[in-house]
């Protein structure tokens, strides 16, 4: 079942690691759904000796490369605490194996090359969430938890993610033998790339540009989207960015609740250099970073061609979800047909009334009627200024649809119920650490199908209670 393509780049791009299961693992949760989507048989041998926990492959790796952290530069990162399995071929082509907390590898630096439950519970539950919410995502296949105590500003029980990925390799990748001037390892894993992913850039004259545009246009995408659901990456270092424009590394993240992007999820980040209003600027960055390293393959003015594709895209898909979240349709793609006044004074209202984003949109989804202002204006305190918002939102909304309950029924589709408050994580990280591992399911099991009802489960879509508005997330998992 298990492929082992990119062993095969040499040994300058990873060190052969082995897998050092954790005391007493024991295996507390598979994605079924997962597994079915990319075609594993669960009855296959290999795949049984993985969820028992025989990790031994002669051929498994930790992977090496570099990164730009909170803007300085770290000319060697790599997997410090996990370990790439190998790959397996789908329908949709290779998809990596990589086992998070999995020991020490040769690039572990100062950490112990382990994983706690709490961040790995955090990371398998945001991975679903935004697969659910649309959003490319690496995804959850199955958590181990264990008896071994991590060290982290208490001991914790250790755990081990086993996740899944289009592909592993980071935008610090390409930056590593760069910065090393090791040019013939460049070229070999720029090859290696554009075979894999992007084998269609071939055809053309310049496959290197034709890589990067897709790299700046996904990546471009990708930052919109979590700018729709108000998600807050927290640690958006050149090193935890896919070329394939996939959500990865889930850490100190974020769902923002009161409305509020300037809002600091990842309480490391001191001055705030991740926010959710920074993370547009902060992606175009990261990508400034990625073209330095291809400055010997493409002349400035293409890297700044190529750069030019940033903005335009995360702009066009940013209008096009907002306006969806808002049940209108842009009529063309250009600047015109989307009304930015109107979407500002909305946000200018949301962070006056400190409104719930999600639930505020959830809310504006359920208006019965053009007329049913009291769904929106019983949380409001300046109802005057909310009212004349929403007349104009009605009178938009009436032009162009039809039927008030057709866009009332594709707005449900688009703004969720629930999301993954910090708060419902840490309960059910609480629980699994004694070792009830019902509450993590129940939480799953909506955030994997954000926009249903589910009334039975009311209680995890309600904002945070007293005690847990303050909860801080920072870099230690
Ligand atoms: P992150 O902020 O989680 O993306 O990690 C940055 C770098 O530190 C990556 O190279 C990680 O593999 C490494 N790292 C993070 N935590 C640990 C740990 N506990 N042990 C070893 N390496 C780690
Ligand atoms: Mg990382």
């Amino acid at each position: 079942m298990i492929k082992h393509v990119f062993s095969q780049l040499g040994e300058s791009f990873y060190s052969f690691t082995q897998v050092q299961p954790l005391l007493e693992q024991r295996l507390v949760e598979f994605n079924h759904q997962l597994a079915d989507e990319l075609g594993i048989d669960i009855k296959d041998k290999a795949l049984k000796s993985l969820l028992s926990g025989k990790f031994h492959d002669p051929l498994s790796l930790s992977m090496v490369y570099a990164g730009h952290q909170f803007g300085g530069f770290s000319p060697q990162l790599g997997d410090g605490r996990g370990i790439l399995l190998g790959e397996i071929e789908t329908e949709n082509g290779l998809v990596d194996l990589h086992l998070k907390g999995a020991g020490l590898t040769p690039y572990s630096r100062r950490g112990d090359g382990r994983a706690v439950l709490r961040s790995c519970i955090r990371e398998y539950l945001a991975a679903e969430a935004m697969t659910a919410l649309g959003i490319p995502s690496s995804r959850s296949l199955c958590l181990f938890d264990s008896n071994q105590a991590v060290y982290r500003e208490r001991p914790e029980p250790g755990a081990m993610l086993l996740r899944t990925a289009k592909t592993h390799i980071r935008f610090g990748h390409f930056e590593f033998f760069y910065y090393r001037k090791q040019m013939e390892s460049l070229q070999i894993l720029i090859d290696y790339t554009i075979d894999q992913y992007f084998p269609h850039c071939r055809a053309g004259d310049n496959p290197i540009k034709c890589m990067l545009i897709e790299i700046v246009e996904s990546t471009a995408r990708m930052i919109a989207h979590w700018q729709s659901v108000g998600f807050q990456h927290g640690v958006m270092n050149t090193d935890n960015m896919s070329i394939l424009g996939e959500t990865i590394d889930y850490g100190p993240y974020g769902f923002m609740e009161n409305y509020d992007p300037r809002w600091i999820a990842n309480h490391s980040d001191h001055e705030g250099r991740y926010t959710l209003e920074n993370q547009p600027s902060v992606g175009l960055w990261n990508l400034n970073c990625l073209m330095r390293a291809f400055s010997h393959h493409l002349s400035k003015d293409e890297l700044i061609e190529v750069l030019g594709h940033y903005e335009p895209e995360l702009m066009r898909q940013y209008r096009l979800l907002t306006y969806k979240k808002l049940g209108l349709t842009l009529v063309d793609e250009s600047d015109e047909s989307y009304d930015v006044d109107f979407v500002r004074k909305l946000y200018v209202l949301l962070k006056k009334e400190s409104l719930d984003y999600t639930l505020f949109f959830r809310a504006l989804s359920n208006m019965a009627s053009p007329s049913d202002y009291s769904i929106i204006l019983d949380d409001v305190v300046d109802r005057v200024s909310m009212s004349k918002w929403l007349d104009l939102y009605v009178d938009k909304r009436q032009k162009e649809t039809v039927d008030w309950n057709d866009s009332k029924i594709e707005m449900l589709k688009i703004n969720p119920k629930f999301i993954l408050r910090n708060y419902l994580a840490q309960q059910v990280i609480q629980e699994a650490e004694q070792g009830n591992y019902l509450p993590f399911r129940r939480l799953l099991y909506v955030l994997q199908a954000p926009f249903s009802e589910h009334v039975e489960c009311e209680d995890l879509s309600l904002r945070p209670p007293e005690w847990a508005k303050d909860l801080e997330v920072s870099c230690s998992s």
